[in-house]
């Protein structure tokens, strides 16, 4: 290739790159999946290598990040918030190590971190109080989203070190919340976020941070920026500091002597990755030294003693046999991939969600057509193309049914909502997903009532509506199939027992638009029974914390509709508890032994696994991390526990073992 062909392909994948970037920075809606925007970017810095006289500053190779939103109040990073340079596979990591050898000779540690996948967050604290937050941005310039970044509750808005601090994390959204968004944007007739880091982003840069909050975000901090704090000589101090005063850290982090050992934290968790709780998208490997790391210095993007190693995406390819269509509770109608079934990403996936017919008809998805799947943020599975290359001729292009598939009813497109739904309130597949989501758990929670049952009991006409339920009777139960004494008797018992639920059950039960388990249980606080929420006008519901304009407004409509009155006088009737109860169970969990303790488990445990007894010390409040300091509240020490015990021992540190841990966790759970 000429020097002229070079430039000219420069341009045109600086075009191209620069467009991605919008869409994934700014919009928060990336437009191509990252392994094709990582292949042009790479592209692009092979051309630029070969032609160094046509690199020019405003270069994607150049550039961190993208201009920051307007509407945010923008703000200057006193040190720059930088990118990393990657590493696709084992040998760019050796030639890493390499690198840092030859610049620093061989007497050195690095530190391995997970790479977290969300969104990089800078917190300034002055005078021990938590002052400014911040968005990367463009790496020197950024946006304000301190209100946003107070609503994540791991975000101690004081800590103990009194002079100015700042210090760098990622913002980002576990696998659970994820889940739960997406589910209700579908049903709300919104277009779903691509990934947890998407969602993270998408929920930090919105102006109101009454929707921040209802996202539940968490973070995980690993680094600085401007310092005046105590004085500390490495990245693994730095990281055990900011522990101690609070500041949350990603406990997995190691020391690594050598890149061999390097390699094998990779291979760890390219193994146990679907095992975390949240979304992380390779690790980084740093030099542990700040001495050493100075000596490495900085290129314009990135510094040079640190490398991030990306997971591969794993992509692989399929046959789509059929589209299929579903109603939603709220009428949204999602078409569904079937497909000949494949392994990705650990699982075998069959279907896969469409989401919509404008993204069917953007990727041109066919019926036959052979296609490429992989797992959004690895847990959802995604039709990414079609295959277009391998078509035969007989694919058939698909075409929305104007009718609800279930009632026959027209099927209508809200204003501002790219779904299409069905508008008949007597459609009967959403009567039966309103009744199964009202029976689920985060509802009214009916043991023996699942999707199955209720399918049954609406097929066979037993149940119509909601009051329905507690109106049925042991000798019509007993007639359906698969349905004994004992487990008719166990399920009326299950029904009875719902009765007596606190109310922000039944609110969440109902299904009532935008109103999540969350804004259920706030509204149950607040108003303490149904009457008194019935009576809420829109301004007593916005001037709750946490209570947005749209819940507001529809709280008000969904009360002031007739059916609704009839619905509730009938569950009253039906003797539904309709008061609060004061705190839930898991609220009361959170008040437990574990809430707002460090926890370090160290050694080997019979009965739970690390992740587990991890997860379940998260649940009920506590915090568990990496290595045993004076701000350790309890060392889980099981067998064979080694230097953390002997810390724990010489800072006079509570030391339970196994025995005394479970007990513990199964007294607090139950
Ligand atoms: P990056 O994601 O490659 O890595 C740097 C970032 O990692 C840091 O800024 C920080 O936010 C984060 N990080 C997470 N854990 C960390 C830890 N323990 N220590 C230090 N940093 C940690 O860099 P980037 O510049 O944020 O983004 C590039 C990525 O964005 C690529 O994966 C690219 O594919 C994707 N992208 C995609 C599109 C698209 O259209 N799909 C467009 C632009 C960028």
């Amino acid at each position: 290739m000429d020097k002229n062909q070079a430039e000219e392909k420069i341009l045109a994948l600086r075009q191209i790159l620069n467009e991605y970037s919008h869409a994934y920075y700014v919009l928060d809606n990336p437009t191509v999946p990252d392994a094709e925007y990582d292949t042009k970017l790479r592209e692009l810095q092979e051309l630029e290598g070969k032609f160094p006289e046509l690199i020019t500053p405003d270069s994607p190779t150049q550039r961190v990040g993208d201009k920051p939103l307007e509407g945010f109040r923008k703000v200057r990073h006193a040190i720059p918030m930088l990118s990393l340079a990657n590493a696709f596979n084992e040998n760019e990591l050796k030639a890493f190590d390499r690198r840092v050898r030859q610049e620093i000779g061989d007497d050195f540690a690095y530190v391995c971190e997970l790479k977290i996948d969300g969104l990089a967050v800078s917190l300034r604290y002055e005078d021990g109080q938590f002052v400014l937050g911040s968005t990367r941005g463009d790496a020197t310039v950024g946006e304000d989203i301190t209100a946003n970044l107070r609503t994540i509750r791991s975000i101690p808005l004081s800590i103990a070190e009194k002079n100015t601090i700042e210090v760098r994390g990622e913002a980002y959204m576990p696998h659970k919340s994820f889940l739960a968004l997406n589910k209700s944007r579908e049903e709300q007739g919104q277009v779903p976020f691509a990934n947890p880091r998407n969602a993270a982003a998408g929920s930090l840069r919105q102006l109101d941070p009454k929707i921040a909050a209802s996202r539940n975000l968490d973070v995980f901090l690993y680094g600085v920026g401007e310092w005046q704090g105590k004085e500390i000589s490495t990245h693994s101090g730095r990281l055990e500091y900011l522990q101690e005063l609070g500041l949350k850290t990603n406990p997995e982090w190691k020391k690594c002597a050598t890149i061999s050992e390097v390699l094998d934290y990779v291979a760890y968790w390219t193994k146990e990755r679907p095992n975390l709780s949240y979304e992380i998208d390779g690790i980084v490997i740093k030099v542990d030294n700040l001495q050493q790391q100075e000596e490495l210095g900085y290129t314009v993007k990135s510094p040079k003693w640190a490398i991030a190693y990306k997971f591969p995406a794993e992509e692989v390819m399929t046959t789509l046999r059929d589209i299929e269509l579903s109603v939603g509770r709220t009428g949204v109608i999602t078409p569904t991939a079937i497909l000949d079934p494949v392994r990705v990403a650990g699982t075998t996936v069959q279907r896969a969600t469409l989401h919509n017919e404008d993204l069917i008809k953007a990727k041109d998805i066919r019926i036959g057509d052979k296609v490429i799947i992989k797992k959004a943020g690895d847990i959802i599975p995604e039709v990414v193309r079609a295959v277009t290359q391998q078509r035969t001729g007989d694919e058939q292009p698909f075409h929305m049914p104007a009718e609800c598939p279930a009632c026959g009813s027209e099927l209508v497109r809200l204003e501002g909502e790219v779904a299409l739904r069905c508008i008949n309130p007597d459609c009967p597949a959403q009567i039966k997903e309103e009744l199964i989501h009202f029976v689920s758990r985060d509802a009214m929670n009916i043991d023996g009532l699942g999707e199955k049952v209720i399918e049954q009991l609406f097929d066979a006409q037993l149940i119509h509506t909601i009051a329905d339920v507690y109106r049925l009777e042991k000798e019509e139960l007993l007639q359906l199939e698969r349905m004994g004494e004992k487990s008719v008797n166990n399920l009326l018992a299950a029904i009875e027992n719902s009765k007596e639920n606190s109310l922000e059950k039944l609110l969440f039960g109902l299904g009532i638009r935008f109103i999540g388990a969350k804004a259920a249980k706030l509204l149950a606080a607040h108003f303490k029974t149904m009457d008194s929420l019935k009576q809420a006008t829109f301004d007593d519901l916005v001037a709750i914390d946490e209570i947005g304009e749209k819940m507001a407004d529809s709280v008000v409509k969904y009360f002031s509709e007739e059916k609704v009155e009839t619905l509730l006088q009938d569950l009253q009737h039906l003797g539904l508890n309709m008061v609060y109860k004061g705190a839930s169970v898991s609220e009361q969990a959170t008040d437990s032994v574990f809430s707002g303790k460090t926890i370090v488990l160290t050694g080997k445990m019979e009965y739970f696994t690390r992740q587990e007894a991890k997860e379940r010390i998260e649940a009920l409040g506590g915090n568990v991390t990496g290595s045993v300091s004076k701000n350790t509240d309890i060392v889980v020490a099981g067998e064979d526990a080694g230097s953390k015990y002997d810390k724990a021992v010489k800072l006079g540190v509570t030391i339970w073992d196994e025995d005394q841990f479970k007990a513990a966790i199964e007294e607090t759970e139950n």
